[in-house]
């Protein structure tokens, strides 16, 4: 391949893209550039505000660590720094781009509202300097903003905006991109230096830390949090590769909470270690290059996929989701409830509900739960509960190692009537019947409820009072009927 050089020295700065291959930014700097340093810059500070919790930043920092090596392998160094917020990145950024004498920045576009306001401050400060800021869009299939209706609107529902985003691609094979290039080994009148005090106090260093403010990050990379879950981009080829072979029987195995028929790979797409193109690309592959019909299996999995494609882009024509509202603006009316301990309950798995328990416990112990499980106790406390919503969205936001501002927040608020749900508010999931459903024997709700393990696969959803095993937080049937009226009631 021949590379059009025109650039000498290039900076990619990575964020939740945190692979070698596929990298849109990665591979065009690595294609324009001469000489390339990345460097990925924590921000404990506005992470917290954003809500993210330890198990996520901490998977992404080991994902980082694992990306820094095979990097340096191809003579790119990776530096991290840490400022507390966004808000210092600007100024930041210039200085370690005089300091190295950057000519451009390569980067791939990220689309909650303050990522956007920050990626643009950015680029404004250094457009006065000369240096030129590169925005890729790497991680939806499509940009936001490239399917419109025949209005010219964006897509409020899920299965048009499928449509016509299938319609764009269908016609082009999805291309992944090639590992960057491996550039030259520096000559000695130019060298990367192994680290620089910045004028703000910061230190720019090719030393990834074990510690952040506000974060418990570990010191190895498969403890805590992030126990169980192997690390980076190989560990997510893996995990595709495995879930080929089973692929075939996601849309009959998927909703089974107990069965491992879904593919796990939210943690890898979510901290970039895996792209979307690769998912697809593999899905296509098993199906003759069919999008929609073909395998079931196959054809439903790209469906979800789409999802997070549909949940992105909403955020972009959307900016009231970034700012704590719903998408649908007349639910603001809804008096929630905002009780304290019953809250408390729901998110240690102590409602008296055992699928919601086991659920919400799965969560509190492994950082991930699953999907079937999520529109259960979402349901349950925004429903059935009525407590507002976006305290479950901060939950999860806080403890799932797959948190996805996009996804999460569109799957709370589809599940809370609030979002882009097409189907009627008066569509509360039964807690006992999702349970009955898709956890028959109880297998599931067994192992996360083990004071429930004694009682027969009928009696485990609904149990009657059991030594150690709360009693039902509220009644399940009138919540369901307040939770109707209230929307029934919305002007
Ligand atoms: C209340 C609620 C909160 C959620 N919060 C998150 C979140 O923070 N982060 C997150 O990645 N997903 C979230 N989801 C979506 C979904 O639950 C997870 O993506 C899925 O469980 C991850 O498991 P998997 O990788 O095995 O998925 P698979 O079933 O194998 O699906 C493959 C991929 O498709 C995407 N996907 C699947 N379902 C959805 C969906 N409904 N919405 C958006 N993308 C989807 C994910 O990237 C997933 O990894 C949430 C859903 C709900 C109902």
């Amino acid at each position: 391949m021949i590379h059009q050089v025109t650039m000498r020295r290039g900076l990619v700065w990575l964020r939740n893209d945190l692979r070698l291959n596929d990298n849109s930014a990665l591979y065009q700097a690595s294609t324009q550039c001469r000489e390339l340093a990345a460097v990925f810059i924590a921000s404990p500070g506005t992470w917290q505000n954003h809500n993210e919790g330890d198990p996520v930043v901490a998977f992404r920092i080991a994902c980082l660590r694992e990306l820094q090596i095979e990097l340096e392998d191809r003579n790119i160094p990776l530096y991290f720094i840490d400022v507390p917020f966004f808000a210092q990145i600007p100024e930041v950024l210039q200085q370690i781009v005089e300091r190295l004498k950057i000519d451009a920045i390569y980067t791939n576009a990220e689309y909650p509202l303050n990522e956007q306001r920050r990626d643009t401050a950015v680029k404004d400060l250094l457009k006065k300097d000369g240096v030129k800021v590169q925005f890729y869009s790497d991680r939806t299939l499509i940009p936001p903003g490239a399917v419109r209706t025949r209005e010219g609107e964006p897509y409020k529902v899920f299965t048009p905006f499928k449509r016509a985003l299938i319609q764009l691609c269908a016609d082009s094979e999805v291309k992944t991109l090639p590992r960057p290039r491996k550039i030259p080994a520096p000559g000695s009148e130019s060298h990367w230096p192994k680290w620089m005090s910045l004028s703000g106090g910061q230190k720019l260093s090719r030393k990834i830390p074990t510690q952040l403010p506000h974060y418990t990050i570990g010191k190895s990379d498969n403890t805590g949090f992030i126990k169980g879950w192997r690390i980076g981009e190989k560990a997510a080829q893996k995990k595709l590769k495995k879930f080929s072979s089973k692929i075939f029987s996601y849309q009959v195995e998927r909703d089974f909470p107990a069965l491992d028929g879904t593919s796990c790979l939210s943690p890898y797409l979510n901290s970039g270690a895996i792209s979307i193109r690769q998912c697809i690309a593999m899905a296509l592959s098993l199906n003759e290059g069919h999008w929609l019909g073909g395998n079931d299996g196959v054809a439903c999995w790209i469906s979800e996929l789409i999802w997070r494609d549909f949940y992105t882009h909403l955020l972009v024509d959307f900016p009231r989701l970034s700012k704590g509202k719903p998408f649908k603006e007349e639910t603001d009316q809804i008096p929630w409830s905002y009780n304290q301990d019953q809250f408390k309950r729901w998110s240690r798995g102590d409602t008296g509900v055992p699928i919601v328990d086991a659920a919400m416990r799965q969560l509190n112990e492994t950082a991930w739960m699953h999907n079937r499980l999520r529109m259960v106790v979402a349901s349950f406390l925004s429903k059935n509960m009525l407590i507002d919503w976006r305290w479950g969205e901060r939950y999860f936001m806080q403890r799932l190692i797959d948190a996805d501002f996009a996804s999460n927040n569109g799957g709370w608020q589809w599940t809370a009537s609030t979002g882009t749900d097409a189907a009627p508010y008066f569509r509360v999931f039964n807690p006992y019947r999702q349970s009955q459903r898709f956890d028959p024997n109880g297998s599931f709700i067994r192992k996360y409820a083990p004071e429930l393990k004694g009682l027969s696969d009928k009696a485990i959803h609904d149990p009657p009072p059991t030594q150690g095993y709360p009693q039902v937080i509220c009644d399940v049937g009138a919540g369901r009927k307040r939770a109707i009226e209230v929307f029934a009631n919305l002007k």
